[in-house]
């Protein structure tokens, strides 16, 4: 008992910096130099914490989980499940974003900003680069260079390794257990620092994009949050209700903690501690959550993915171009891979925005004008990423306790 009341804590400690926090933003709307100087930097030093401590939760988390699943092909039928659903779940999420923004206009009634838009994108790789991008040609370059992807790779051969070497490969198992505990102790640490974190990250965010940014664009942001809700609730209460019986209001409940963290870090990867500790919370085995939700914070971006939908709506429409029923198709399959190349760090999404835009012919200079208020799109996106992991591990972990009753029977 004592241990919930002191975690409920947490997060109501959360929700009021998160408040205090923007409240201080609105406040200082007019010396948003002071907010980007003097408060910026202290939520800066708490993502930092929380990369710090990401590589090595990954790495040893998701080898953990291969070992203490002990068979490979229980790997295998776990892993085919986890991205089937992150599969299906984001071109459902695309969909979703196309259909509001083509139904609701998104882009009536914006008249594009005289003079010239001037955008230079960062090169989008391509599919095939994205693909050779996630085997390291080197073990230790990834942890330092924090590439998500290829420290998923190490993590699943290090814990198939350790697997076939059998006897001999007992030590490696207990050093990998050892360490992870060490891991999520620090983990535990940084997250006690929450409430400091989340007021310095949003403070500066409103003291910056004060109202008058947001006003010509907020019906972007109006279609894209009204996709994010509607997608959580339809399809999340709907999976775990259906594949796992769960309720959907204990579901979201119990997120609130990551879903508030991932709203004012804007970071899948960050909010990581806090989706697990969630997940476990709802039940869901240790061996299931910490390799499918590592994995689901690199490759399943549904809410990247219903923002992208809404964005190359938008920007066709403001530039007048028509898009075929075969063009919004081609935005699926793109915005479903580019989600799955999208880094869990903030900002990613509108990089991997310009592989959809091209992938269509779209101008590129059309980011530009959502670039402005690509944070406040980016919280919202990031809820609804983290919250799809979770309710992925909750499906799979209950498919999991369902094999294992049978067996049990037999
Ligand atoms: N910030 C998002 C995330 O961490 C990625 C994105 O920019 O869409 O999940």
């Amino acid at each position: 008992m004592k241990k919930s009341g002191k975690k409920l804590s947490l997060t109501a400690k959360i929700t009021i910096s998160l408040i205090l926090g923007i409240l201080a933003g609105i406040a200082l709307q007019n010396y948003s130099d002071f907010a980007v100087s003097y408060v910026k930097p202290f939520g800066t030093i708490y993502l930092n914490l929380i990369k710090m401590i990401v590589v090595p939760v990954v790495l040893l988390s998701i080898t953990q989980g291969i070992v203490s699943l002990q068979d490979i092909r229980k790997v295998g039928s776990i892993g085919l499940r986890t991205v089937l659903y992150y599969l299906c779940t984001t071109a459902l999420a695309v969909t979703v974003g196309l259909l509001f923004a083509n139904v609701l206009n998104v882009g009536a009634g914006y008249v594009l900003p005289a003079g010239e838009l001037s955008y230079t994108a960062s090169e989008a790789p391509s599919i095939m680069d994205t693909i050779v991008n996630i085997f390291p040609s080197n073990a230790f370059e990834p942890l330092v260079s924090a590439t998500m992807l290829q420290v998923i790779v190490l993590a699943l051969f290090l814990g198939f390794g350790i697997i076939l070497a059998g006897e001999k490969g007992q030590t490696a198992a207990n050093v990998v257990d050892s360490f992870a505990e060490v891991a999520f102790r620090i983990m535990d640490m940084i997250i006690q620092l929450s409430p400091i974190g989340v007021f310095a990250l949003i403070c500066p965010v409103v003291a910056q994009n004060g109202p008058a940014v947001l006003l010509p664009l907020l019906k972007v942001v109006l279609v894209a949050y009204t996709g994010y809700i509607v997608h959580m609730v339809v399809v999340y209460s709907a999976s775990v209700k259906c594949f796992a019986g769960m309720s959907p209001l204990k579901f979201f409940r119990e997120m609130s903690r990551p879903m508030l963290f991932a709203f004012s870090s804007a970071s899948s990867v960050g909010t990581l501690p806090f989706n697990m500790e969630a997940t476990e919370r709802l039940g869901v085995k240790k061996e299931i959550s910490s390799f499918v939700l590592p994995l689901g914070a690199t490759i399943n971006m549904d809410g990247t993915a219903i923002y992208q939908g809404v964005c190359a709506i938008f920007i066709a429409q403001i530039f007048g171009i028509d898009l075929s029923l075969t063009q919004q198709l081609t935005i699926i399959l793109t915005a479903t891979l580019a989600s799955i190349g999208t880094a869990g760090v903030p900002g990613s999404g509108m990089i991997m925005l310009a592989m959809v835009l091209q992938s269509v012919g779209l101008p590129l200079e059309g980011i530009a004008l959502v670039a402005g208020i690509d944070r406040i799109l980016d919280m919202g996106r990031t809820v609804v990423n983290i919250t799809g992991d979770a309710s992925c591990a909750i499906c799979v972990d209950a498919r999991e306790k369902k094999k294992e009753a049978k067996r049990a029977k037999k």
